[in-house]
């Protein structure tokens, strides 16, 4: 407790950046685990010591890299809650509230999300796995529906399912599709902002036959912008494909009254991938599968052989959701950061890390040789310094300095410094702190 409030209390005005890389950390730590025990609280003061100089203060209003969010306080208590009360949550008759407090979490989420109301929910440890479980529901409702016996044949000899996904997509769908055996992705056309276009899906779609998957994107690591879904989820059912959507961060725009016009038709797909850490800002880790059909979820997963649901199964048990057997029950926290926050909380939230966003972009393009080089709808800003050469310098220099931390990337060809606005404590003087830093960086390092 004392050292979890010395770090915190420390995170406001220490530096974003760790002090020391992770070799001297290692040089710090015994390099032989001792004999004899040592006593539990002396353990935890090593531990606070060591790990201080190696910490990257990723709960700061400054920080902007990848796409990381912080932590509600009613979120981290409760983490640590669930670590003391130490349910294993599988079963609902093994761990009743557990169970019970996750499915009232999910029930929130998709009223929240606007998702149908019918769906499954899975608590994954984040929007890879919960790529993963979207995509393996998909897998196994198209097999079922093709007649193919996937838990006894496996995949060899059978019919071949076409994955389609934007030219844009995470690494992390094909990451999944990896683990899924389903080999890669033909890659769609997506216009300048990373959004897939109808029409090429059609294109791609009609080249094809047999059992075909879908995968669109809410929410491009760089622009922030979302795939037209009325449009290509059309598109994607009219061939008979399943639709799943990451939408890591981007998903959370369909609680804003303001931003969900830009998702319009989301709830027409049938999987869903979104993380909870990132942009509501629950501890590490946690992410949300959500598929609309729990039949193929649970077929997926579920260790009965062979499982029929009636259509009033109910809830169904915590692990029939997820690929693991026994977890933590990381939806605790995201239950307790709906509860702090509240609906009108949530959608302020949401509303503010967007605004953030367009605050910082308007500042940064009012310094001369800013260019911000996307339409910046969500919490993304991707900028450019004039050549790659200054730009990589710009970031260099930043993350050296370690007031803010924002990650450099490459997009349109291009190298970037890349915003991503997706913690809660982000104020107008973290904003205004952040330009300035920018702006000063950039006087350090001229054009060459
Ligand atoms: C972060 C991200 C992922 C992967 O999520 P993890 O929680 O890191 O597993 C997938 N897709 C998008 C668009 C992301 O931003």
């Amino acid at each position: 407790m004392v050292h979890a409030g010395d770090w915190l209390s420390s995170v406001p005005t220490r530096s974003v950046r760790p002090s020391s890389d992770a070799d001297q950390v290692a040089k710090s730590i015994l390099q032989r685990l001792p004999d004899e025990a040592t006593d539990a609280a002396e353990v935890v003061d090593e531990l606070a010591a060591l790990a201080e100089p190696g910490l990257m203060a990723i709960q700061s209003g400054r920080f902007f890299g990848w796409v990381m969010g912080g932590t509600l306080p009613a979120a981290m208590a409760a983490d640590w809650l669930v670590s003391a009360w130490d349910q294993n949550n599988g079963l609902r008759f093994a761990t009743p509230s557990a169970a019970a407090i996750e499915e009232s979490a999910a029930a929130w989420l998709l009223d929240l999300l606007h998702l149908p109301a019918t769906a499954d929910v899975g608590f994954t440890t984040g929007a890879t796995t919960a790529n993963f479980v979207g995509l393996a529901a998909g897998r196994q409702y198209l097999m079922d529906e093709a007649g193919w016996d996937l838990e006894a044949l496996g995949l060899s000899g059978a019919p071949r399912i076409t994955v389609f996904a934007g030219r844009e997509r995470h690494a992390s769908v094909d990451l999944a599709l990896r683990y899924l055996g389903l080999g890669a992705c033909v890659p769609v056309d997506a216009d300048h902002e990373g959004r897939i276009l109808p029409d090429a899906l059609a294109e791609a779609m009609d080249q094809q036959t047999g059992p075909s998957l879908v995968s669109l994107q809410a929410g491009n690591l760089h622009s922030g912008a979302f795939d037209p879904m009325r449009e290509a989820i059309a598109v994607a059912h009219d061939r008979g494909a399943w639709v799943h959507v990451d939408g890591a961060f981007g998903l959370w725009a369909a609680v804003s009254p303001t931003l969900r016009g830009r998702l319009a038709g989301l709830e027409d797909a049938d999987s869903w991938a979104t993380d909870a850490h990132k942009t509501l800002n629950v501890p590490y880790d946690c992410g949300l599968a959500i598929v609309a059909r729990p039949e193929a979820l649970r077929r997926a997963f579920s260790v009965h052989t062979s499982y029929l649901i009636a259509t009033d199964a109910g809830p169904g048990d915590p692990f029939e959701k997820v690929p693991e057997m026994s977890r933590r029950a990381r939806g605790i926290p995201v239950w307790a950061a709906l509860r702090q926050l509240g609906r009108d909380g949530v959608i302020a939230m949401v509303d503010r890390l967007a605004a953030n966003a367009r605050a910082l972009a308007e500042g940064l393009a009012a310094i001369p040789g800013v260019e911000v080089l996307n339409d910046v709808v969500f919490t993304q800003v991707s900028v450019s310094f004039g050549s790659d050469d200054r730009t990589h310098r710009v970031t260099q220099r930043l993350m050296a300095e370690g007031a803010v931390w924002m990650s450099g990337s490459s997009w349109r060809g291009r190298e970037i410094l890349r915003i991503s606005v997706s913690n809660w404590t982000t104020d107008a003087g973290d904003v205004a702190a952040s330009i300035a830093a920018v702006r000063g960086a950039l006087e350090a390092e001229p054009e060459a």
